[in-house]
């Protein structure tokens, strides 16, 4: 569990993540040659390209995902604004174009699929309707006016709850489409990075304002009891079905490929991968919660 278990373990700040960090670890490193988020030697292999089930489920959660990003990197601007240190200002400017970047990467990627720009857009409409409007509608005016709640926001709510979704998308393409398990890849390195620093600038500021620790525990409290009634269950549970039905078409390019250790993907089923993401989520979810000193607050 790469991304998951990093980004609960580790520890980052926003001196140690700053502008001059990440030009070197990232333009100059991990994106060096890579600028579509993968190898360019891997090409699309012909049985994702085949129109079908399994084109659908990549194309149909790349687009949604890309819309989430597209979404992630406007709201994360109004923290360059108010960052309160020359620090978090670089770090969230750098989080700003690796979720930019991160929208283009995933979108890029169905194109190559064989869907024209305006596809992609129609293929995640509902689901962005259904899902990520209602987010974007309830974290804005906080993004916009209050900068820990914002960063809170970020990186409790929106992608700490994102990431695990993240975690299984690159181990169950690995097999199937290798530069989309790249692709997932890379963006997790970026996640890691986004959470920790996140929690880490919020743990300090609830440190030095203790006096904030009950409004932004309410925070996440309204923004927990919102993912209950948005319709994330069944957006996710309608991709596995679509990726079931591609994986048993194609069972014979997986082989006996294990999705983690011990478990052949071929032998998952859309519940059992859907209740690992959720088990991710939730664990990363309460170990955030706990290093920012609110997991008391909260349980
Ligand atoms: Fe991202
Ligand atoms: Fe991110």
């Amino acid at each position: 569990m790469s991304l998951v278990e990093d980004a609960m373990n580790l520890e980052m700040t926003a001196e140690d993540c700053d502008l001059r960090y990440w030009l070197a670890a990232v333009p100059q490193g991990t994106l060096r040659g890579r600028l579509d988020g993968h190898d360019p030697a891997l090409t699309v292999p012909p049985h994702m390209l085949a129109p079908g089930p399994l084109r659908d489920a990549l194309a149909r959660e790349y687009a949604f995902r890309s819309a989430a990003e597209d979404k992630a990197a406007r709201a994360l601007s109004y923290l360059v604004a108010s960052a309160p240190s020359t620090a978090t200002m670089e770090f969230y400017a750098t989080q700003v174009l690796d979720e930019a970047r991160h929208a283009m990467v995933f979108r890029n990627h169905v194109v190559a699929l064989g869907f024209t720009p305006d596809e992609v857009t129609a293929l995640a409409a509902d689901d962005v309707a259904a899902v990520l409007d209602p987010l974007e509608e309830f974290a804005l005016p906080i993004m916009r006016t209050d900068f820990v709640g914002g960063v809170v926001m970020m990186a409790i709510i929106l992608e700490g709850a994102l990431a695990p979704t993240a975690e299984l998308a690159e181990r169950k393409w690995r097999p199937l489409d290798p530069a989309a398990a790249e692709i997932d890849e890379g963006a997790g390195i970026d996640e890691i990075r986004h959470l920790t620093v996140g929690a880490a600038i919020a743990k300090r500021h609830l440190e030095a304002h203790p006096e904030e620790r009950d409004r932004v525990a309410e925070l996440i409290r309204r923004g927990m009891r919102l993912w209950t009634e948005l319709p994330v269950h069944e957006v996710v549970r309608r991709r596995e079905v679509l990726f079931q039905q591609g994986l048993e078409q194609h069972a014979n390019v997986v082989g006996d490929y294990e999705v983690w250790p011990g478990r052949r993907l071929v032998d998952t089923t859309p519940d059992e991968r859907q209740a690992m993401a959720d088990r991710w989520s939730q664990e990363m979810r309460e170990s955030r919660l706990a290093y920012i000193g609110l997991g008391e607050a909260l349980s």
